[in-house]
């Protein structure tokens, strides 16, 4: 369903247990006033209002009292939803200020490194996103944001978070599916969203883009623009994948499987190496391997964050740095090596072709302190999408790779790949670049033949130093050849 209602209306759920759990989750008081009633017996009609935390909402009326509190709540919900969505549209500003005035607490004020400023930034406008969509979060979420870096100012332009991907019988080849609902990778796409709103402003010639013409005819950013990515933990598979405890023996077994390529598999199991049989499921049925966010962020480190559509119209775009909010045991070792230390070995950087290259984003953990419980099995299948200038958030449901709920009236999500050849198309129209209409999402993806050669030399790369093969969704099955 393509609408921005309040959550409660979408989910069926009872708005009244919605606004409480609400009050749980923020420690804040839920309480509704005492019912009043009027009219005659026969015809009575039923009063009562909201009150978070003492703030009192509209009145609902009912033909009973459970109706005028359930109307009642759901008033309270539909404010408290609109309110959310306003502040998230200038989220970056109210985050900045509160941040500023958290360094100036404190009996030595202290400013916060690069590092903290960007979690800061981050989980700041997260908890303004998820004002907006309270039923659809909960605690164990992993958080990925992409923040843009211009004259010393951080600015939060993409977020994401999720650790769900679709299960194989939901998979579809129209371009609507979302493959892998994590963090990392949905905020990635939100970025790419970012980036193609960053097109549209450039084409119409407003002032400060990002983009300025490069000498090749592509575009490229513009001098001190500078991308980071934020993830609430270590990404999973090989930054993640080895056990901080149990013997010697059990470790040092696990390590020699360092560096491996690593897949996930819809419905659980963890991070095995792509070059081992996966298990049948239960009923003998097909289940999907998606590639770990390790292996994939190890990756736009060569191929860069736009993508294979994008790379058509602008040079790569590489990370800064990596920014890693919490950790469990020993992590910290196994991060710089998943993220891209597997690219510093057998001379890769010289095999790849300019404007190509090997990034090394710098990586900072700026809380020096681990975060030992994970229950990310608890955590629900729903992500939850936001790219800057949205008022609301989109919510994808991880398990069947659809949209829930979102800004845009779109049927299918934003981030989805047909929405992205939708935008490509126009994009490609404007810049007069006639030659890459008309085709499918394949075709111009295999057309971007760079993009694809420096893609190959690494995986040949990953196949040398027997860390294993690429196994990629989009080669395994029939989702890319669709046309618009
Ligand atoms: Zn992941």
């Amino acid at each position: 369903m393509a609408t921005n209602l309040p959550p409660c209306v979408i989910s069926n759920r009872d708005p009244v247990s919605v606004l409480m759990e609400h009050g749980q989750t923020r420690e804040v008081t839920v309480d509704f006033t005492e019912c009043t009633r009027t009219g005659p017996a026969h015809n009575s009609r039923f009063h009562t209002a909201a009150l978070v935390n003492g703030k009192r909402f509209a009145e609902g009326h009912g033909t009973s009292k459970k109706n005028a509190k359930k109307i009642a709540a759901e008033l309270a919900l539909d404010r408290l939803y609109k309110v959310a969505s306003r502040n998230l549209k200038d989220a970056n500003q109210i985050v900045a200020e509160n941040v500023e005035l958290s360094e100036e607490e404190g009996e030595q004020p202290e400013p916060l490194s690069p590092a903290q400023k960007i979690k800061a930034m981050a989980k700041g406008v997260f908890e303004l996103a998820e004002e907006t969509q309270m039923i659809y979060f909960c605690k164990e979420k992993v958080v990925a944001a992409f923040l843009m870096e211009r004259n010393g100012q951080q600015t939060v332009v993409a977020l994401g978070t999720g650790n769900r991907s679709v299960l194989y019988q939901n998979l579809k080849s129209d371009g609507t599916c979302i493959i892998q609902a994590h963090a990392e990778i949905v905020a990635r796409r939100a970025f790419v969203r970012f980036l193609y709103n960053e097109l549209d402003r450039f084409v119409e010639g407003e002032k400060n883009p990002i983009f300025t013409r490069s000498n090749t005819g592509k575009l490229s950013l513009v001098d001190g623009v500078k991308f980071h990515l934020y993830i609430s933990r270590p990404p999973c598979g090989d930054a993640s994948a080895f056990p901080t405890i149990g013997s010697k023996d059990v470790r040092s077994k696990a390590l020699r499987k360092q560096g491996v390529l690593r897949t996930l598999v819809a419905d659980g199991e963890g991070a095995i190496p792509t070059d081992s049989v996966l298990p049948a499921g239960h009923n003998g049925e097909e289940r999907l391997r998606v590639m770990t966010c390790s292996d994939k962020i190890c990756r736009w480190n060569v191929v860069g964050v736009q993508g294979a559509l994008l790379s058509h119209i602008m040079e790569p775009i590489y990370l800064s740095s990596v920014v890693i909010g919490s950790y469990s045991g020993d992590q910290k070792e196994h991060v710089p090596r998943a993220v891209f230390g597997r690219l510093k070995t057998g001379a890769l950087d010289e095999k790849i072709y300019n404007p190509y290259m090997v990034n090394s984003p710098s990586l900072y953990y700026p809380e020096d302190h681990d975060l030992d419980n994970y229950a990310l099995n608890k955590s629900r299948q729903y992500s939850v999408i936001w790219t800057i200038g949205d008022e609301g958030v989109e919510v994808i449901d991880g398990i069947f790779g659809t949209k829930i709920s979102g800004p845009t009236d779109m049927a299918y999500s934003a981030i989805s790949k047909k929405h992205f050849f939708t935008l490509f198309h126009q994009i490609c129209t404007k810049f007069g670049r006639r030659d890459l209409l008309g085709k499918s999402y394949l075709q111009i993806k295999d057309k971007a033949s760079e993009y694809r050669r420096n893609q190959d030399v690494l995986y040949q790369h990953f196949v040398s130093k027997k860390l294993g093969t690429w196994c990629s969704v989009s080669e395994n099955y029939d989702v890319d050849n669709f046309y618009l």
